[in-house]
């Protein structure tokens, strides 16, 4: 595997402070695959989008395997903020509507509700415990200037959303719990936050009890056709299988498959939470049961979960070693002691951060490898793939059994998204609008 990253980013480094733990599957989740296996489909990647993929193909009847490099949730899907919210680009509507059309921007904005209605539904009919809370979620006006923004958008958002929004003027904030450095919210009634651990290893156990075997510590180190079929290589197996889907995004290599050699740009996130706080302290802070984001490029995220610890989040980053992660959990740390001046005093014991992926057209792609016949691919949820990623995976199943899915499959998906320039070094691209970002907090 060809990874881009320094290899500290694809280590244990990054994540040891994670707040959600390890994964409570039996049987060091899972064991490695051994010898030769064959399977019908082949699923690369244990996240939220493959393990959606496979669940739902299994529940079709087929026969499915699944490799992951390490364990099921290892990549972002059981490290992440938690959000399972709206969102999965990086264009504006604008953008959008002058790609696809009003009717593509529509379909697009009705696919991220019901991404987030799969998370929920699946949750409810498992029964699976995931510590959910918020009415849908916050976004938070840093200043005078993102408060009048989220003012002329709110029409809009009820528009593509087909919601009713809810306006909260800066003085009517502190009633509803939402103390902080704030000058105005906006509040949409989709989405809730959830304990991401327990999402994943619920879909895993889902899996498991539909007839998928999971294989861990088991990275595909090449893919390449067999005749009809397809040959993949782990250091303990060779699998065979009809068709495969690729599920790996922020963790994707430049040569598993050759085709996604610069079409996903892996960026960093990063995390942190409280110790429990007191009574007091919340009083003093944030105390609403909403999840909320801040409206900049470089956004703060975060929401007060139903145990008492606070979770706080930051997009950014594009390096990795044990210093850097010391620099991005120190920058986190200002940020929240800069938006939460009461709580300065708080301890974090829990810091940590992963890769997602943005891709060139800035939008998710979710489809058929045109190069690879039999092989599909979905990624790129630039950072909201809890529900987006787990509606993927599941819109994968269908188009790799060759069935018309039975939910949207927007345009914006579908487009094949190019190259990045600078191959492997691509990665500076990304510094300037990131630099720019944090010094200007837009
Ligand atoms: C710190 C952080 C916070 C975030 N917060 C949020 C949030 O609050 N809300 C939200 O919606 N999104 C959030 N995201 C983004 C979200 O977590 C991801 O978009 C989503 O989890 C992607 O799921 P996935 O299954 O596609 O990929 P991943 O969960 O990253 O899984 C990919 C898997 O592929 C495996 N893999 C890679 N290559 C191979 C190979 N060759 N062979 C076998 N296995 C391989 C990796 O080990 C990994 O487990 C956050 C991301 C990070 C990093």
């Amino acid at each position: 595997m060809r990874r881009i990253m320094p290899e500290y980013a694809y280590g244990p480094g990054p994540h040891q402070r994670c707040f959600w733990g390890a994964s409570t599957l039996p049987g060091d989740p899972l064991s490695p695959a051994q010898g030769t296996i064959r399977s019908e489909f082949a699923v690369i990647g244990a996240g939220f989008t493959g393990l959606n993929a496979a669940l739902r193909l299994a529940q079709a009847g087929h026969d499915v395997t699944v490799l992951e490099a390490e364990s099921p949730g290892w990549g972002a899907s059981a490290r992440n903020g938690g959000f399972c919210c709206l969102g999965g680009t990086a264009l504006s509507f604008k953008a959008i509507a002058k790609r696809h059309g009003e009717q593509g921007l529509k379909e697009w904005g009705a696919t991220e509700i019901a991404a987030i209605e799969q998370v929920r539904s699946f949750l409810t009919r498992t029964g699976t415990d995931a510590d959910i809370h918020s009415d849908g979620e916050t976004i938070l006006a840093h200043s005078p200037a993102a408060m009048r923004d989220l003012r002329a958008e709110q029409a809009e958002l009820e528009t593509v959303y087909g919601v009713k929004t809810d306006l909260i003027e800066a003085e009517e904030m502190a009633a509803q719990g939402m103390r902080g450095r704030f000058f105005g919210a906006l509040t949409l009634p989709n989405g809730f936050g959830l304990n991401p651990r327990k999402y994943a290893d619920g879909l895993a156990r889902a899996c498991l009890a539909a007839g998928v075997t999971i294989h861990g510590h088991s990275p595909v180190l090449s893919v390449r056709r067999d005749g009809e079929a397809f040959a993949l290589k782990t250091p303990g197996a060779d699998v065979q299988a009809d068709k495969v889907i690729f599920a790996t995004n922020g963790y994707s290599s430049e040569d598993v498959p050759d085709w996604m050699r610069g079409r996903y740009m892996p960026l960093q996130s990063n995390v942190l939470v409280t110790r429990p706080l007191t009574p007091d302290e919340i009083r003093a802070g944030w105390g609403s049961d909403q999840m909320a984001y801040t409206h900049q490029t470089f956004l703060n995220y975060f929401r007060l979960m139903p145990n008492g610890q606070f979770l706080f989040g930051m997009r950014g980053g594009l390096n990795s070693s044990p210093k850097v992660d010391a620099a991005l959990h120190r920058r986190t740390r200002e940020r929240f002691e800069a938006v939460f001046p009461d709580w300065a005093h708080v301890e974090t014991p829990h810091c940590w951060n992963g890769i997602l992926a943005f891709s060139a057209k800035r939008a998710p792609y979710v489809g058929p490898i045109p190069e690879l016949p039999g092989a599909y691919v979905g990624f790129a949820y630039h950072g909201n793939g809890v529900a987006m990623g787990s509606y993927a995976g599941a819109l994968l199943a269908d188009i790799a059994r060759g069935k018309d899915p039975d939910r949207l499959y927007p345009a914006l998906m579908r487009d094949i998204p190019g190259r990045f320039p600078l191959g492997r070094f691509r990665r500076v691209l990304m510094s300037p609008g990131y630099a720019y970002a944090a010094l200007t907090g837009k």
